[in-house]
């Protein structure tokens, strides 16, 4: 059977087809479509609203089991924010450099007990009968004082989580505690309730 999985960020991808392909699936990605996939606006309040957005489109374009992922983080101290901006949160889209030199100058002098967040991952898959199901996966830790390591992305230098900072963790663990770890290991299981 064949599925898409609807995203242009290259780890996501290939976090969902360790997952996918051992289950029997033939997992279709961008380079597989003839046109690039379009830019869906993320103008959903919630992950999982978003998450939804773009499997839907994803659907439109292929026709395919449609499949994609919404994650962020939310910082106690700025009321949850950047939640779902964390990809655009100082401005450009995508610029992981200058979103953690935001988040450092925004919890510039707040002390270590009042640094927690939480990183969260909602995965949304849609079925061409028009079903579909969301799940979500979360972590928390807190927002280090400064950035270390140099795994990971966007911003795991900065947050620790339950085996020390993200940007030092190996993929397996980082997988292990992770937000997208935890909801692809639900994604999986409720996916087998659809087929
Ligand atoms: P999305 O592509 O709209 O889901 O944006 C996700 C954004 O959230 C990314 O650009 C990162 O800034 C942040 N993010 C999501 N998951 C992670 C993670 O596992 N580590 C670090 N940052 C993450």
């Amino acid at each position: 059977m064949k599925i898409f999985i609807a995203t242009k960020n290259q780890k996501k991808l290939k976090e969902l087809k360790r997952i996918l392909e051992p289950m029997g699936f033939t997992v279709l990605c961008e380079k597989d479509l003839e046109k690039p996939l379009c830019e869906v606006e993320e103008t959903g309040t919630t992950f999982e609203e978003n998450a939804l957005l773009k499997a839907k489109a994803g659907l439109l374009e292929t026709g395919y089991i449609s499949v994609a992922d919404d994650s962020g983080l939310c910082v106690d101290y700025l009321d949850g924010a950047p939640g779902v901006y964390s990809a655009r949160y100082s401005g450009e889209h995508g610029n992981d450099e200058m979103n953690n030199k935001k988040i450092l100058e925004e919890l510039d002098g707040v002390p270590k007990e009042e640094r927690g967040a939480k990183f969260v991952s909602a995965i949304a898959c849609v079925f061409p009968d028009g079903r579909s199901f969301t799940v979500r996966g979360e972590c928390h830790g807190y927002i280090a004082f400064s950035e270390s390591g140099n795994g990971g992305f966007g911003y795991d230098p900065l947050f620790i989580g339950e085996l020390g900072c993200f940007g030092e963790l190996t993929d397996e663990q980082k997988d292990s505690v992770s937000h997208r770890g935890k909801s692809l290991r639900k994604f999986k299981e409720e996916l087998k309730k659809y087929l």
